[in-house]
């Protein structure tokens, strides 16, 4: 119980998200309180309870009608730090998440150096994001050539999941792997509750293309018209780069039956009908899209926009419209909607002078493209081009979108849109399942993120969907201030956002008074279950039927104090307990489950 010297906090709404206990969510009145000395929430209730109703000196906030939904969990974020601090940090990013009602973000394995394809990496990562944290940060592991041996040290860690490349990924630190590295991550993982994620963009055997000399800034092989035309660049990155990656990944799959295995940042719609085919054959596979596939298109793209640059390409508009209609589909193989928050500072952008950013900024350095020498304009071509990276140029610019707490709007508004055009379009209710439940569950974190249920974290996002805003400079927290979605208008915007019962945003200003984030780890007091089918790999426990517990003849369990593991589950009566040999675990044991009462 909350001490008399720390009041009781009840947030309430005519308008919040809820879960069933079926996971299936539904829109009502509610009133959340959360103990603020564990900041969970305490109890949920779905109608709006008076003041009256609490103990004197309650935090009482009515939020009446603005939407009170679950803070989401961003499964893919670049925070390039340590190394590559000058492009985006812990600090900045996650202050950027924060005003944009994410409370917790999963940080992308490559970009900081060194990059966590190691237990050292790891733990240089893990040093670096002490204490900058203002929302909560979970870290993936890379696959790279050659690392095999640190993947099940890394899991013991703690990360969310793996990724790895089938197409260089621009920065020498972080190779692209082979369909030999594939396999052996695979089978290396295969009886791990992780997932194994893909860049899935590969050179076709034939093709014409300038493939991956795209993102190392060599001058393309064969582009087909100007560089600094947006369909110059796109052309360059077909969608059969896309399938082509994937039918690799699905024909390996058999490596891994149980291994959960993810396409990050989908772009093609034609990978969706092998996707599906796959699932309905009992392929483990998912795959997440991110924000700027749904809302940005090619046509739109102006001459020399690199700020649209990201890797697999912004498609056209049929493109997005199928993307739309897969996310609202039954059994969408696309199951998540990620922000791929890439930043990089502006002049690797190689901006025109009337897109460029107009604040001072910090020098990079160590940045993996060489842009040494002066920018010159596209009208400066001479012969000598080669050597000068011209402003526009897609094919120089680095690739990346900064967009990381604008997910939220960015739905909504293109939803909004969609509706009034007639057409059929995700709900709030959807948007709570691809960024928040589902996103959740990609990272392990079901069991207490992504959710406004008694005992999950009191991470909320106060969403006022009736206000008209546009992004201005002043509105990103990112480090570097650049990003297509400046000037855009948009419907609805995040207002509060609350991380653990602790309010870390409060209208435009961060409001925490010093950075609680916590970084994730699997000894968080976190239970990990083996052999539960469908998604249940990292359910609560408390969840799942006593049935299903009692068919697991073992668990294995990551915990960081053993006596939690009783105390939390007082539906299993009987356990036996003993310690695994992982020898880079203290904390790893195993669980029998005998009995459960009648
Ligand atoms: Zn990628
Ligand atoms: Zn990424």
């Amino acid at each position: 119980m909350p001490s008399p010297t720390t009041p009781l906090v009840v947030i309430t709404s005519t308008r919040a998200v809820l879960t069933h206990p079926d996971d299936s969510l539904f829109l009502t009145p509610a009133t959340i309180s959360i103990n603020p000395e564990t900041g969970k929430i305490a109890s949920v209730t779905s109608s709006v309870l008076p003041s009256s109703a609490f103990p004197e000196g309650t935090v009482y906030v009515d939020h009446s009608p603005k939407l009170l939904l679950p803070g989401l969990v961003d499964a893919h974020v670049h925070l390039n730090e340590p190394g590559r601090t000058e492009w985006e940090g812990f600090d900045t990013g996650t202050k950027a998440a924060a005003s944009g009602g994410v409370t917790t973000v999963i940080d992308m394995p490559l970009n900081a150096i060194p990059p966590t394809t190691t237990v050292q990496g790891f733990q240089e990562k893990l040093a670096a994001a002490e204490g900058q944290c203002w929302v909560d940060v979970g870290f993936y592991g890379g696959v790279i050539p050659g690392n095999a041996d640190q993947l099940l040290p890394l899991v013991e860690m703690g990360v969310r999941g793996f990724k790895g490349f089938l197409i260089e990924s621009g920065v020498d630190e972080f190779p692209c792997i082979s369909s030999t590295d594939v396999e052996l991550a695979m089978s290396t993982l295969k009886d791990t509750h992780t997932t194994l994620m893909f860049h899935a963009e590969m050179l076709p055997p034939i093709t014409d293309s300038v493939g991956d000399a795209v993102q190392v800034s060599e001058p393309p092989l064969a582009p087909h018209g100007m560089l600094s035309e947006y369909q110059t660049f796109l052309q360059s990155r077909p969608p059969a780069f896309e399938t082509y990656a994937v039918s690799e990944i699905l024909a390996l799959a058999s490596v891994c039956p149980n291994l959960h295995l993810h396409i990050v940042h989908l772009s093609a719609i034609e990978c969706i009908p092998m996707l599906r085919e796959a699932r309905a054959k009992g392929i483990n596979i998912t795959a997440e899209t991110c924000f700027h596939y749904l809302a940005l298109a090619a046509e739109e793209v102006e001459k020399g926009d690199t700020r649209h640059k990201c890797c697999p390409p912004i498609r056209g508009k049929t493109n997005q419209d199928i993307l739309w209609s897969e996310l609202a589909a039954e059994d969408s193989c696309i199951r998540t909607v990620v922000s791929d928050h890439s930043p990089c500072t502006p002049e690797l952008k190689l901006l025109p002078d009337h897109l460029a950013p107009r604040e001072p900024h910090l020098p990079h350095s160590d940045s993996g493209v060489d842009v040494s020498g002066p920018a010159a304009t596209i009208d400066d071509i001479i012969d000598d081009s080669k050597t000068v990276p011209l402003t526009g140029d897609f094919f120089a610019a680095w690739g990346g979108i900064s967009s990381v707490g604008m997910g939220l709007p960015i739905l909504y508004t293109e939803a909004e849109r969609r509706r009034e055009m007639g057409e059929q379009a995700p709900g709030i209710l959807d948007m709570v399942r691809l960024c928040c439940q589902e996103t959740s569950k990609q990272v392990g974190l079901s069991h207490k993120k992504g959710a406004l249920k008694a005992g999950w974290d009191a991470d909320i996002c106060v969403f006022d969907d009736a206000m008209g805003w546009s992004l201005t400079p002043g509105d990103m927290r990112w480090k570097n201030r650049c990003s297509p979605w400046e000037g855009k208008q948009f419907r609805g915007r995040v207002v509060q956002t609350w991380l653990r019962g602790g309010k870390v945003k409060f209208w435009r200003l961060i409001f925490a008074p010093i950075p609680s984030g916590e970084p994730s780890t699997l000894h968080d007091g976190m239970i990990r279950i083996g052999a539960i089918s469908g998604d249940g790999r990292n359910s609560n426990p408390a969840l799942i039927p006593a049935g299903d517990w009692t068919n697991l003849p073992y668990m294995h369990v990551y915990f960081s104090d053993p006596g939690q593991f009783v105390s939390e589950k007082q539906n299993a009566t009987t356990l036996e307990m003993g310690k695994m040999e992982r020898p880079h675990c203290q904390r790893c044991f195993w669980i029998k489950v005998l009995g459960f009462p009648s």
